[in-house]
């Protein structure tokens, strides 16, 4: 185990009814309160109206900046930059899934920077503080609420680049599982992928003697299997989206279940080059692409793939070769995604081979990509090219 500081400032406020807890903790921050949403969900399920109610009873003046795309994009993060200087704006509240709060984060580092947001994006900058900022979750998956990252695109010239900063945790989520009863099944399988997706990116690590960081990883994803169905199935089950929405906030939130193991993330860097050509969802992309992440580069550690097998997959070892039980738990990955009704190749998405090239040298601008297995240029396009 290496060594490791951890800290996480974010203040999680879990459960049925904990939307009456918005306005409290909002006072204590600010009453000038710029609302970041999305497309409109929160308006079509009620929620809209409750927190209104809520910034009401402490008398909060509310600028909005609706409209947040799926894969946000930095010209919306622009205008909300804008509103917040031109309004005073002293928090900002995220109400939505991890596009929402993406946003809101990139817009609260952005206030006090006299260039351009996108400076920190392409780590021409370093993020110096930020306004505050909350969040109201309805979507399980990216671990947004908290975590200090943010995910942006830039769609003139189609890239997609994250930051991570102290500064970016939010003061407070609210989890209310109930809020998320109206995900789509295509979305909450979307999460489901996502979730899984942050614990294999720390759990395949080269990191040794780590056994409790192991299990805690492998606990998430047996529990979101244990639960992802149930939830496609019967949406308001409150049981299951609880055990989803839990899971997916501690398997990215600073690296509680990773302390002290080196991280790889190399797949989360090629997905982010797919989504910003092609716009995809992000779960989608990491559907296609992990189990071919998997196939590449497992000889490089045999023994964390067996593990996984035989752990989370329950692959019977016995008269089975390490190879044949390592690549059974890699298609008990692929197979389960297909059940869930996740993509299992680009063309299923409608993309070929033309930009192969362009995504792969752009997953590596800032360098090589992973540690697991350091992948270059050829290393990432030949992934793209299995996933085909
Ligand atoms: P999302 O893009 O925030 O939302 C997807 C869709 O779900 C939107 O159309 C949204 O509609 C809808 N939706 C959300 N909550 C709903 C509800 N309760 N009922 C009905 N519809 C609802 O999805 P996400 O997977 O949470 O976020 C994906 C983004 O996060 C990607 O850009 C990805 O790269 C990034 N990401 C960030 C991190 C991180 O650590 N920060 C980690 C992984 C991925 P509305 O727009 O109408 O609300
Ligand atoms: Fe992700």
């Amino acid at each position: 185990m290496n060594s490791f500081q951890f800290q996480n400032p974010t203040r999680i406020l879990f459960g049925k009814g904990m939307l009456e807890q918005l306005g409290s903790s909002i006072s204590a921050y600010g009453t000038n309160v710029l609302l970041v949403y999305g497309g409109g969900s929160i308006k079509a399920t009620g929620l809209y109206d409750r927190i209104l109610k809520q910034l009401q009873q402490i008398g909060a003046a509310v600028s909005e900046l609706p409209g947040v795309e799926p894969n946000p994009r930095v010209s919306t993060v622009r205008k909300g930059i804008a509103i917040c200087r031109e309004q005073k704006i002293d928090f900002i509240l995220a109400v939505g899934g991890g596009s929402v709060i993406d946003a809101a984060k990139a817009i609260a580092v952005g206030v006090p920077y006299e260039g351009d947001v996108w400076d920190f994006f392409m780590r021409k900058a370093a993020i110096q503080g930020a306004l505050p900022l909350g969040s109201v979750l309805t979507l399980s998956a990216t671990g947004s609420e908290m975590n200090g990252s943010s995910v942006i695109t830039n769609w003139e010239e189609n890239l997609k680049k994250a930051i991570g900063s102290i500064h970016a945790y939010p003061k407070f989520s609210i989890l209310d599982p109930e809020l998320t009863y109206t995900v789509p099944a295509n979305q909450t399988v979307n999460g489901i992928v996502d979730t899984m997706s942050h614990v294999f990116e720390q759990y395949f690590s080269q990191t040794a003697d780590t056994p409790l960081q192991e299990r805690l990883c492998e606990s998430i994803l047996q529990t979101v299997v244990e639960n992802g169905e149930k939830a496609i199935h019967t949406p308001d089950d409150y049981a299951a989206r609880a055990n989803l929405m839990l899971s997916a906030t501690y398997a990215l939130n600073g690296g509680m279940i990773s302390v002290g193991m080196q991280n790889d993330w190399a797949t989360h860097m090629i997905e982010h080059e797919v989504s910003a050509i092609y716009d995809i969802a992000h779960g989608e992309g990491l559907a296609i692409l992990f189990p071919n992440w998997m196939r590449y580069v497992y000889r490089e550690r045999i023994d964390r793939f067996v593990q996984f097998a035989v752990r989370v997959w329950h692959i019977d070892p016995t008269g089975k070769s390490e190879e044949e039980i390592a690549l059974a738990g890699i298609q008990a990955t692929r197979d389960y995604f297909t059940k869930i009704g996740a993509p299992s190749r680009l063309s299923d998405r409608n993309i070929d081979a033309k930009e192969v090239g362009r995504m792969a040298k752009e997953t590596v601008r800032f360098g090589p990509v992973g540690s697991f297995k350091k992948l270059h240029e050829d290393d990432v396009r030949s992934i793209l090219e299995l996933s085909l």
